[in-house]
């Protein structure tokens, strides 16, 4: 009998992205990714962090462009959905010990989505977790990795079990200050000026968050990266959350010690506006000024 070898890796080296493709708007048989090199870019630096050698941008970019590619008939028709695109960089190869793997493995997963909570484009409903936290300072919150998730899946499932939509997770120091929601990062809206948690090593610096930060100034609104406490989202106007697959979505209501705090969604809210400019850029609905798009064709 042949003996199985598994290729077995004990720390976890992993990294993902995540990303999504477009039906190009106007020209048939033509697909639009988002800003690809920013994720590449941030892979690169996870993978500095986890003692992994990373794909060079271009590689990234032209790999993630075969899958579309390979996988076009996919891709869902236009305003349907998207085809999501997983990039992973594994440690792979045999070693038990407690050092960098002698080999890794860099792939992509796709497939066809539509809108991310089951709500879809209506407002999301958040409790503040204040035992469970995501990430702490020095850690590894910052980056993408594929332990980013498992450790938080027991307060977003009970979560779920009590009708919210998911999680806001707290600083781990003083619990006071706002992170992020288990997969996107959060703003909130208050007598016109945003504000958006500091990326310091705890908050995963989302290209969405990126993107929305320059959509607001470019509306005239002045955006602040600040520490973001909880005092400061009971008394915001509006507050929502972002990252590719949410893309903009409104939160109607956040929960802390038992208390529900509502905030406006819907018409003549920023998060609605910014929502339409986003996935018009994203889609090729509209024109795209800042060269965020790549077309494939
Ligand atoms: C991926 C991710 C985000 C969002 O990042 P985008 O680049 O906007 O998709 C936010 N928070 C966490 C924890 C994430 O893993």
């Amino acid at each position: 009998m042949a003996a199985c070898v598994r290729t077995y890796v004990l720390d976890d080296q992993g990294l993902f992205e995540g990303l999504k493709a477009y039906r190009a708007a106007n020209q048939q048989g033509s697909y639009m990714l988002f800003r690809p090199e920013e994720n590449a870019r941030r892979m690169q630096h996870g993978a500095e962090r986890m003692c992994m050698p990373s794909p060079s941008v271009e590689q990234f970019v032209h790999a993630v462009k075969q899958t579309v590619l390979a996988n076009r008939r996919w891709v869902p028709p236009q305003g349907k959905g998207a085809l999501y695109i997983r990039p992973l960089l594994i440690g792979s190869g045999p070693i038990l010990g407690l050092a960098p793997a002698p080999e890794y493995t860099f792939l992509i997963y796709a497939a066809p989505v539509g809108t991310y909570f089951k709500e879809g484009l209506a407002p999301i409903n958040l409790v503040v977790e204040d035992s469970i936290h995501r990430a702490m300072p020095g850690g590894t919150g910052g980056v993408k990795t594929i332990t980013n998730y498992a450790p938080v899946l027991k307060a977003q499932m009970d979560a779920k079990s009590r009708g919210f939509t998911d999680v806001l997770y707290l600083d781990a120091v003083h619990k006071t200050y706002l992170e992020e929601a288990s997969s996107c990062n959060l703003f909130i809206v208050k007598d016109g000026v945003v504000a958006t948690p500091a990326t310091v090593g705890t908050i995963l610096p989302g290209i969405t968050r990126k993107s929305v930060i320059e959509l607001s100034r470019d509306r005239g609104y002045q955006v602040e990266e600040r520490l973001v406490s909880i005092d400061d989202l009971v008394g915001a106007d509006e507050v929502f959350c972002t990252g590719t697959a949410v893309v903009i979505a409104p939160v109607s209501s956040v929960t802390y010690h038992g208390q529900r705090y509502e905030f406006r969604t819907g018409h003549d809210t920023l998060s609605q506006a910014l929502h339409t400019t986003l996935t018009s850029i994203q889609m090729g609905l509209a024109e795209d000024k800042k060269g965020w798009t790549v077309a494939i064709d």
